[in-house]
């Protein structure tokens, strides 16, 4: 983390987890434990249906809210879709996009992405987008390779102004909901690489003030000592923040003086 320049922000996704009467029932829990995060923003990224609760539900409580996905067209014939102003409206603040779970499961493609960026910066969304290699993609040594190829595909078109809303996860895909958390100088490495990067398009400025997370397995034992690196701004939990006192042991962990 690096206070002085930029938002360190500790986001959970939950997937296809809680109901409404569940989302309501954690903020509750959430509420007595979070206190005021100084340093840190805490986000909950919540399945669609469930974004005019959640806001309702955690507005006393400083979390802000956002969702796991949106589709890149304005309006039309996409069965089960919702586009970027659908939930802007309904109270997103953050959209997930590019996840490898979307990559794999709904062939979502780099174009994909791309369109899907530009769609929810449209529309006044801030993208958390994923990038991340597969273990196969790590041991053949081409890790760097995937993110820049990811990165620069899902900013190609984002101009200077947008790109200040934006923000990236780093997410090997060998440690999403595997246990096998990278190790912090692993997580390092790219999360810095991603902003040298950035750095190159769109200048240091830039760079220095986007907010770049790690996410695999991130959870209470071991954030800390991944939020030391100065290029690790936060994370993006998935599995740990389904439990509300290990989200808010991540986010006091982000939020030390
Ligand atoms: C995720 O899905 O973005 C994630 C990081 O999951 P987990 O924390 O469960 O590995």
């Amino acid at each position: 983390m690096n206070r002085r320049y930029r938002k360190t922000i500790i986001a959970g996704n939950w997937k296809m987890n809680k109901t409404i009467s569940e989302t309501k029932a954690y903020a509750e829990a959430v509420k007595p434990m979070l206190g005021k995060p100084k340093w840190c923003e805490a986000v909950i990224l919540v399945p669609p249906v469930n974004l005019q609760a959640a806001v309702r539900a955690f507005k006393d409580v400083k979390i802000s809210v956002g969702t796991e996905n949106c589709h890149y067209e304005v309006s039309g014939a996409y069965t089960g879709e919702c586009s970027a102003d659908m939930v802007k409206e309904a109270g997103a603040k953050y959209v997930v996009l590019g996840h490898s779970e979307r990559r794999a499961y709904y062939n979502e493609t780099d174009v994909d992405v791309n369109k899907k960026m530009h769609a929810a910066l449209r529309s006044g969304l801030r993208p958390i987008l994923c990038v991340g290699e597969s273990l196969e993609e790590r041991e053949l040594g081409v890790t760097m390779e995937k993110i820049s190829y990811q990165l620069k595909s899902a900013l190609s078109g984002i101009t200077a102004e947008q790109i200040r809303r934006v923000v990236v996860a780093y997410e090997p895909i060998w440690a999403i909901g595997t246990g096998k958390t990278a190790t912090p100088a692993q997580a390092a490495e790219v999360c810095g690489a991603i902003r040298t990067l950035v750095r190159k398009t769109y200048g240091a400025r830039v760079a220095r003030s986007m907010s770049i997370l790690y996410g695999g397995s991130m959870n209470a034992n071991n954030a800390a000592e991944l939020l030391a690196n100065e290029d690790i701004d936060g994370g993006l939990i998935g599995g740990a923040s389904l439990d509300p006192e290990t989200f808010v042991a991540i986010v006091n962990a982000s939020n030390q003086d």
